[in-house]
């Protein structure tokens, strides 16, 4: 039978709850153990998939195109647990769920609860992850113990260790213990308040991660000890990492949590084989080489909504024990003051995937650059769009040419809907999502850098390239590098001439891991360092992460 671990957060948001799970998850993974991984989210939108990136980042989609929590990027970068539409749920699901059941009368009349029928589908949708071969469910509860919203869920954790019995579940805590400058000391009282209220409705964390920016006193972790009824060794401290997140792993074992969990719910655990990650934080310490990228985006000074993006360079930069400087350019300002000033001096450009017309002349404007100075580009989704648009334009020479999700009337429209989405009026779920296959052109860049002609990588978009054109651009030396496997859908472009011109209608950042970087990514930042070093300049980006 599973075991359970359940991540409740306290005190303050933004704690790093989604790394500490999938941190969690990757040690008891490294320790030879199957893990399941799952977040539930008390906001009442059914998926974030129709959320402002401003609002909540960016939608992480899935193989099974579902359009889930960011955290889960955390949870498939750092484990190998299958994702799946299981391992999302919000409020809003859990009860169109119940009420869908309750049309068709399946309550046979009873008045419909939060308690019993919410928190029972919550309850059911644990249970759904803990089938199969699998030794630990590890369901992260999103939001902050306090809030209305949360109530149901937490409720639900709380009856479930009466369902399986207490000692096949485990409730750890994040909180803040915050460094006070006024008083020079760490202040252990709102986690005390924290886990207080946790206790009122009835759940006593067994662990406390204690989220700090300097170290706990061993006197401060019996306080919290006393005051929160749990042992000392329970009182686990995670300091902020300035370095990297790739640390918060490392910093747990040091801490003793692994073994912790181990003891506490009776694994089989095996020996803790941190090989990997050790490597990938060497390959970080000792970098060999030093680059800039510009990522040139529509939310540039929101770090949340290209999360993967700047997970899936990192990547790269470790494959190549290369440090980057990535710097966040709003393609508005692009507009207002030209690439000259705000592109010149980077290594490679990316422009990532995202909707609606503002900042895509700017886009456009960017791409036009890198294509003519001969600067690695990447393009992914709207991005690769918007390299056909400039090509379209500059290239084949179609002036207005556009994509008719910005220009209805454009005379040629490069991009546009095919018909099967034209008939859908929908804007929720709607979208061509999830895993599709692509084949790719023997000897193409795309090609070289898979190793392989047949893929499978994610997608979330509407529009496609037009058929109409792909005879007009081939002559005009742009090469259609990859297809969907009918060949009806364009799906990768290259320019030849070019050092490394590559824009993908997919999503490749889903699938990068900090221990195996994303073929394309690696192809691209490899590029970018082959750029840097025949120049040998050093540049100062206008703004670096
Ligand atoms: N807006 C474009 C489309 O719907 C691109 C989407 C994206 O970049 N994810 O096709």
């Amino acid at each position: 039978m599973a075991k359970h671990i359940f991540v409740t957060g306290g005190v303050v948001s933004s704690l790093g709850k989604g790394l500490t799970s999938a941190s969690i998850g990757m040690l008891l993974e490294q320790r030879g153990l199957r893990v399941r991984m799952q977040k539930l989210d008390p906001y009442i939108n059914v998926d974030p998939g129709t959320m402002s990136p401003y609002q909540h980042g960016e939608v992480y989609v899935l193989d099974d195109g579902s359009e889930t929590d960011l955290d889960l990027g955390h949870y498939e970068r750092f484990t190998n647990s299958p994702l799946t539409r299981d391992c999302n749920y919000t409020t809003g699901q859990i009860y169109l769920s119940v009420i869908e059941k309750e049309r068709r009368g399946e309550f046979l009349g009873k008045t419909v609860q939060v308690i019993p029928h919410i928190t029972n589908e919550i309850k059911g949708v644990i249970r759904r992850l803990a089938d199969g071969d699998v030794d630990v469910v590890i369901t992260e509860i999103g939001g902050t113990v306090g809030d209305i919203e949360s109530l149901p869920f937490l409720e639900a954790i709380r009856q479930f260790s009466q369902d399986v019995g207490k000692e096949n579940c485990l409730y750890i805590h994040l909180t803040l213990v915050p460094y006070l400058k006024a008083a020079g000391e760490l202040k252990t009282k709102p986690t005390q308040h924290s886990v207080g209220l946790l206790r009122q409705i009835g759940i006593q964390p067994d662990i406390l991660v204690c989220r700090t920016e300097r170290s706990i006193s061993r006197e401060d972790r019996e306080k919290i000890a006393l005051f929160c009824n749990v042992p000392l060794e329970a009182v686990i401290e995670e300091k902020d990492k300035d370095f990297s997140i790739y640390e918060v792993p490392l910093s747990l074992v040091d801490n003793h949590l692994d073994q912790l969990i181990v003891k506490r719910l009776g694994l089989a655990a095996g020996t803790l084989d941190l090989r990997d990650w050790r490597d990938l934080l060497h390959r970080l310490r000792n970098p060999e080489h030093e680059l800039s990228i510009a990522v040139v985006g529509k939310y540039a000074e929101h770090f949340d909504a290209y999360k993967s993006i700047y997970e899936a360079l990192d990547h790269a930069g470790i494959h190549h024990r290369a440090q980057l400087r990535v710097a966040r350019i709003q393609s508005e300002e692009i507009e207002r003051e030209g690439p000259m000033r705000l592109l010149s001096g980077y290594d490679g450009i990316l422009v990532p995937g995202g909707f609606g017309e503002r900042g895509i002349e700017g886009k456009v404007d960017a791409i036009r650059f890198a294509r003519q100075r001969g600067i690695p580009f990447l393009g992914i989704c709207l991005g690769m769009q918007c390299a056909v648009i400039e090509f379209g334009r500059n290239v084949v020479g179609l002036a207005h040419a556009h994509s008719t999700e910005f220009d209805k009337d454009t005379p040629y429209p490069l991009i546009c809907l095919l018909d099967e989405q034209r008939k859908i009026t929908d804007k929720g779920g709607t979208m061509r999502r999830g895993s599709q296959p692509c084949v790719l052109q023997p000897g193409s860049r795309a090609a070289a850098c898979y190793g392989r002609e047949r893929i499978e990588e994610r997608h979330r978009h509407r529009y496609e390239f037009n058929n109409v054109f792909r005879q007009q651009f081939a002559a005009h030396g742009l090469v259609v590098a990859g297809t969907s496997p009918d060949r009806a859908l364009v799906e990768v472009i290259e320019l030849p001439d070019h050092p490394w011109f590559v824009a993908v209608q997919f999503h490749p950042e889903f699938k990068s891991k900090p221990t195996k970087a994303h073929p394309l990514f690696a192809g691209f930042v490899g590029a970018a360092i082959e750029r840097h070093s025949t120049r040998g300049e050093r540049i100062q980006p206008v703004e670096s992460t």
